[in-house]
């Protein structure tokens, strides 16, 4: 693995080159966001599409306006409460900010990330970063630099700041002057953010989302074909008959494949550790992995949004 220093990374970062990075959600694959062609980079080593947007990461909240054109009331109050942190906000872009890494929106997606490692990196290098996760698109995000360096090859330089602690990608917000929209759950939820803002959630319409909202259902996808299972005696019957299975658990009682992983009982707990036991699962050579579905309660949906991706392959071949 190239794991490189936090100088390093910045001398890379500042040539126009690609990092990868630790941020409390998952590892990212960052690149000087005011330099189009090493935002390429980043297209072409995630094999993204390049109409996909990308989150801007900053070290402080009076770089905002640098990125955005309005910074409206209710944006910064979101920002005073959650930042540094795993909530992206999505507000007008400044018309300098590249088209590459809105990808034609008139927004931008911005964020201060809540790791020691990445805010030092964003500080002492005072660059916006793009930074989308460090894996090849459609697959499992890395929480772990292991993880990135499985996906994406020995070659890529990491800075190595050990396993995330949210481990799932961020919440993601619209704010438009004075309402807000949930374009991607996350482990801050809907009735945190409703509780600082002071009003629910507008309900989304089609044309408020992204022209690419880069949230199809095939993302976060292992290359063993997944399976979600709201009946554990569902699961427990195909478990039967596939003995080549492997299992991903939320009921600490129940045993039905000879390679399983049990997540904790608590959401945030869970969280952490969702990728780094689907990668471990999907190494088993299994002929598929059937999961367990969460708890069917609010503080499971961004899990459950996860591992709905994460299974919409199996389903939609069934
Ligand atoms: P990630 O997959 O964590 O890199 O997050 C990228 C996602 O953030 C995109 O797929 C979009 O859903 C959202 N996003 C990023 N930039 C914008 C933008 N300018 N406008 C709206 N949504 C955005
Ligand atoms: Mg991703």
């Amino acid at each position: 693995m190239m794991r490189i220093s936090q100088i390093e990374a910045i001398e890379r970062l500042l040539r126009g080159e690609v990092v990868a990075i630790p941020t409390e959600t998952v590892y990212g694959l960052a690149a000087d966001a005011r330099n189009d062609l090493a935002v390429a980079k980043i297209y072409a080593t995630k094999e993204r599409p390049a109409n996909n947007p990308l989150i801007v990461h900053i070290g402080r909240i009076e770089q905002v306006t640098d990125w955005a054109s309005t910074f409206p009331p209710l944006a910064q109050k979101l920002a005073a409460a959650f930042w540094p942190g795993p909530l992206t906000l999505v507000l007008p872009a400044r018309e300098e900010v590249s088209m590459a890494v809105r990808a034609g929106e008139p927004t931008v997606a911005l964020r201060i990330p809540a790791h020691p490692v990445a805010l030092a990196l964003l500080n002492e290098s005072g660059l916006g970063l793009a930074a989308p996760s460090a894996n090849k698109y459609t697959q499992l995000s890395p929480t772990t630099a292991a993880h990135v360096e499985a996906g994406l090859g020995a070659n890529i330089p990491v800075l190595d700041g050990g396993a995330c602690q949210v481990g799932i990608e961020s919440t993601i917000v619209s704010v438009h002057v004075d309402t807000w929209m949930l374009l991607r759950p996350g482990m801050i939820d809907a009735a945190a953010i409703a509780a600082i803002a002071g009003k629910p959630a507008k309900a989304l319409a089609e044309t408020d989302l992204p022209k690419v909202p880069g949230q199809h259902l095939l993302h976060y996808s292992p290359r063993t074909p997944c399976m979600l299972f709201c009946s554990t005696h569902a699961m427990r019957d195909y478990a039967q008959q596939h003995p080549n299975s492997a299992s991903l658990l939320f009921s600490a009682d129940l045993t039905l494949t000879a390679q399983e992983i049990h997540l904790p009982a608590e959401p945030a707990l869970a969280a952490e550790q969702l990728y780094a036991a689907l990668h471990t699962l999907d190494a088993a050579q299994a002929e598929t992995i059937l999961i367990e579905s969460p708890p069917a309660t609010a503080a499971w949906d961004a899990l459950r949004d996860r591992l709905q991706r994460a299974a919409y392959q199996a389903h939609a071949a069934k």
